[in-house]
């Protein structure tokens, strides 16, 4: 790891012109990034080149901007004794990836692990690993120094013995709350010096005083974008009683628009899901909510594999299995509310805490929920919006710690006290 060593020890201006680098070569690859990244996924090439590859290519650059401003302070101490409080590089950074949006995933991790001085060991999933592979080659391309950014290949025993590793300082991971576990089970003591970007079951609450047009919108698009594939999907759909029919007739008028097939094709709204253990996966848990009492309202035609129609399942309990896993698919379920405080209630009935959605006119509805709701964020009459200075993660199963924004940065730094007395 002597790549590491010098990295740490490069001045902060020089580690951040390299990210700021990094992030103008990402943007010269756009387009093959963005094709790489929809041929392994099968998500949308438009949704690709539109979003994923320019947020990582922001976040590299924003991280850049903050590897020379991360300072220490000299404590103004009650003896009067000279307490020097110094940032220093975790180590060895270990970052495990997702497969549903890999290269921003990489850059949320990798950008403020470099900016801090620390060096990585990347591990992409083995559903999606290729943007990885070209993320190094660009990191080699603009001059970072050897061993600072590495990636490797495999599954769960590859990413076992890297958590593991007794050169790691650091885990920082994103995948599923299941996997989250075993690893801190494997690791030890791991779970404490980690980062976890974990799985969702978000809420979407309608009111009956929303914009219903713009509502059945946001929710449709929280819920089926990325064919569902989205940690924060909102696939838990609460509404009000009194607009309930208002507000499903619009979302199944807006699924006889939305177009499945080919995810080159810019005119298609989903593509395939990401491969055949995984629509099984999601078939299981339609089947199984069907043959427990449960009813799709969207009532759309079926599609062939690997495709999979939106679905919205009604008549469900609140811990029957369809309302408390994650499905990660187009599958959402819908339950009725008649006040407030049962909105609140069905709301907050998950042992995941990622995000919810509210669709409100009414400001004091949104800063009670905003306030009461337990997630790390809230989107009032709106969904899926993220900015790099805006931390990001979850609570209870969604996970620990927090990616973006200076938040992140604390991830990975070590505080060290130097104290001196003449
Ligand atoms: P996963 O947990 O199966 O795998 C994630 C990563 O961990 C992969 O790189 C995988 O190879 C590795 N891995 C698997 N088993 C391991 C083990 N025993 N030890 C060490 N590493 C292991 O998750 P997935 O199916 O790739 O991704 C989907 C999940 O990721 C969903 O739950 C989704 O909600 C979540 N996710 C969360 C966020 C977020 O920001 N909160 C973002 C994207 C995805």
């Amino acid at each position: 790891m002597a790549g590491g060593r010098l990295w740490a020890s490069l001045h902060p201006r020089a580690r951040s012109r390299l990210l700021i680098d990094l992030a103008e070569a990402i943007e010269e690859r756009l387009e093959d990034l963005a094709a790489l990244e929809a041929l392994d996924t099968g998500k949308r090439f438009a949704g690709t080149r539109g979003w994923d590859i320019g947020n990582a290519a922001e976040v590299y650059r924003y991280y850049g901007g903050w590897a020379d401003k991360i300072s220490g302070e000299l404590l103004p101490t009650v003896s009067g004794q000279r307490f020097d409080l110094r940032p220093e590089p975790a180590g060895v950074v270990a970052a495990l990836v997702a497969w549903n949006f890999p290269f921003p995933c990489m850059a949320w991790k990798v950008a403020p692990a470099l900016a801090t001085g620390c060096s990585v060991v990347l591990k992409p999933s083995e559903r999606a690993p290729l943007s990885a592979h070209l993320l190094a080659n660009l990191a080699d391309q603009v001059g970072l120094p050897p061993g600072v950014l590495n990636v490797i290949s495999g599954g769960p025993e590859v990413g076992e013995a890297l958590v593991r590793h007794n050169g790691v300082d650091r885990v920082t991971f994103t995948g599923s709350s299941a996997t989250a576990q075993r690893i801190s089970e494997s690791a030890g003591g791991l779970f404490a010096r980690s980062t976890f970007e974990l799985g969702g079951k978000s809420p979407a609450i309608v009111f009956e005083d929303s914009d219903l047009d713009r509502a059945a919108r946001g929710v449709f698009e929280g819920l089926y974008d990325v064919a569902g594939q989205n940690c924060c999907s909102t696939n838990r759909v609460v509404v009000h009683r009194s607009v309930r029919d208002e507000l499903v007739a619009r979302l199944a008028a807006l699924g006889r628009d939305w177009k499945i097939g080919d995810n080159f094709d810019d005119a298609v709204n989903q593509g395939p899901q990401i491969d055949a253990a995984h629509l099984d996966r999601i078939a299981g848990y339609v089947r199984r909510a069907r043959e427990s009492g449960g009813s799709d309202v969207l009532g759309l035609d079926v599609q062939p594999a690997p495709w999979f129609a939106p679905v919205l399942i009604e008549n469900v309990a609140l811990d029957a299995e369809i309302s408390v896993e994650e499905v990660f698919g187009p599958v959402g379920s819908l339950y009725t509310f008649d006040s407030d405080d049962e909105a609140l209630e069905i709301a907050n009935a998950s042992a995941y805490g990622l995000a919810a959605s509210l669709w409100t006119t009414s400001r004091s509805r949104i800063s009670r929920f905003s306030r009461e709701l337990r997630v790390g964020t809230v989107w009032v009459n709106c969904f899926g919006y993220f900015d790099s200075v805006a931390p990001w993660g979850g609570r209870g199963m969604s996970g620990s710690g927090r990616e973006l924004g200076e938040k992140a940065l604390e991830e990975f730094i070590e505080w060290k006290t130097v104290v001196e007395v003449d």
